[in-house]
């Protein structure tokens, strides 16, 4: 079933049986104003670009041989499935020469074949992602194309040799990626408020993808230009790419924990230990934390697993938020987090401790007209003080998250050593 988290909301009252039967009213209303302005404003486009194109049977043509070659690109890579989340694929390479060979209207309708093909065969999510996904594509394409015939004339001709209709077709494929990636940035910013722009909207990874995706996008429209024949030496290579890449993104899915986006407890275990014999080595610091909700399976009782997850994808947010790049996170399992902290003292590592536990205290989930808080306990572990490797270092820092349990939850504590006390008093760690 490829939508099991709804299967288990709980149906207290109407709200959450509509929000299991219809997903996008159990997003967060700004998301769902969103997803459902920017669905309407690529329909407007559609009616709009369909009443002022002139349809012609060439460009149905064109229009049909670049959507079988997406087809093509899905079939053919179809086995290796999509890993969870927003995933990248090749598909740039049919949707810019439909925005920069054909019409407007070609380019907003394009996807919805090809995300339909997805849906049946590929992957089922939901509904609401997908035409928001088509939307966003759609009208990336049609801005595009756009640009492309406002700059270069009615029917700019790629194939003629020139540089200016090829400098322009790269402006217009830059500017496809820029308003999809706007348009989907936006949507998770909305989905995780507490994420940082720069993450949704950019990373390296991301770039070259674009870049590659851009110059692939370019060069098949050229080649469709000359004939549409040679469409059937442009497919095997956009193929092997596509699957090269679906490849490389299950393998980083494996590595991650489908919920929360963290790394799995395997992954983080390996990075772990990597990390523990590079401090080792280098004779530096070195902190792990045990992170625990605090009476989770009461909220999942009173709200629901659906929100269940909410909350821990909240927290996982926080944890990534407020931790630097190097700092090694993981879902443990549960609502369990781990933190390995490198470089970080007994000082250092507390006050992380207490910045977490505020920052997650101060989170808002919101429910049915009210909001959702939790706070969390932490057992904090020193390399070389409570341990030297990752199991004894697990080991202290369990038994000082089981302490700060007993204390009374919403605190943080190391373990027990036979100097003075380390865990703080009542008064300094109060209970929000
Ligand atoms: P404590 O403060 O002592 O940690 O109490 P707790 O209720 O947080 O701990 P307990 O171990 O009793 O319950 C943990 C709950 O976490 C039970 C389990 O159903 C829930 N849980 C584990 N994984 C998930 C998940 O992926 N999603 C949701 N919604 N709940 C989960
Ligand atoms: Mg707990
Ligand atoms: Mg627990």
């Amino acid at each position: 079933m490829a939508v099991p988290s709804h299967t288990s909301v709980k149906s207290r009252d109407g709200v959450a049986v509509l929000a299991g039967r219809w997903p996008l009213l159990g997003q967060r209303r700004p998301l769902a104003v969103y997803l459902c302005g920017v669905i309407t404003l690529a329909l407007v486009a559609i009616i709009l670009f369909a009443g002022a194109t002139e349809f012609r049977w060439n460009d149905l043509l064109t229009f049909t041989a670049l959507l079988l070659c997406g087809a093509v690109c899905i079939e053919a890579t179809r086995r290796l499935g999509i890993p969870a989340g927003v995933s990248r694929d090749m598909l740039s390479a049919w949707w810019l020469p439909i925005a920069l060979l054909l019409p407007p209207v070609y380019a907003l309708l394009a996807p919805i074949p090809l995300q339909l093909l997805l849906q049946k065969r590929v992957r089922e999510t939901f509904v609401h992602r997908r035409v928001f996904t088509c939307a966003a594509i759609g009208l990336a394409g049609c801005a595009a194309s756009v640009l492309f015939h406002a700059a270069g004339g009615p029917r700019p001709t790629l194939s003629g040799g020139t540089g200016w209709p090829i400098l322009l077709a790269i402006g217009c494929a830059v500017l496809f990626a820029l308003v999809n990636t706007g348009l989907i940035a936006v949507a998770a910013h909305a989905a995780d408020p507490e994420s940082h722009w720069r993450e949704v909207l950019w990373d390296r990874e991301t770039l070259l993808l674009d870049v590659v995706e851009l110059c692939l996008g370019v060069i098949v429209a050229i080649t469709c230009g000359i004939n549409l024949v040679l469409l059937v030496l442009a497919l095997p290579p956009v193929v092997l790419l596509q699957r090269s890449l679906l490849h490389a993104q299950l393998q980083a899915a494996a590595r991650t924990d489908s919920k929360t986006g963290l790394l799995n407890a395997a992954a983080w275990q390996r990075e772990a230990d990597t990390e523990i014999s590079r401090a080792r080595r280098n004779g530096e610091c070195l902190a792990l934390l045990i992170i625990d909700i605090d009476h989770f399976k009461r909220v999942n009782d009173a709200y629901g697993h659906l929100l269940g997850d909410q909350v821990l994808i909240g927290v996982a947010g926080t944890l990534r938020n407020q931790l630097r790049d190097y700092d090694v996170v993981g879902r443990f399992g549960g609502e369990e987090f781990v933190v390995l902290l490198p470089r970080a003292d007994a000082d250092e590592a507390q006050r992380v401790a207490e910045r977490l536990r505020v920052r997650i205290a101060r989170m808002r989930i919101p429910t049915d007209g009210t909001e959702v808080t939790v706070t969390v306990s932490t057992g904090i572990a020193i390399m070389k003080v409570h341990g030297d490797d990752l199991i004894e270092l697990l080991a202290a820092a369990d038994l000082a998250l089981y302490r700060a349990k007993e204390l009374g939850r919403n605190r943080f504590c190391l373990p027990v050593l036979p100097t003075p006390p380390l865990c703080p008093p009542d008064s300094e760690v109060a209970p929000g």
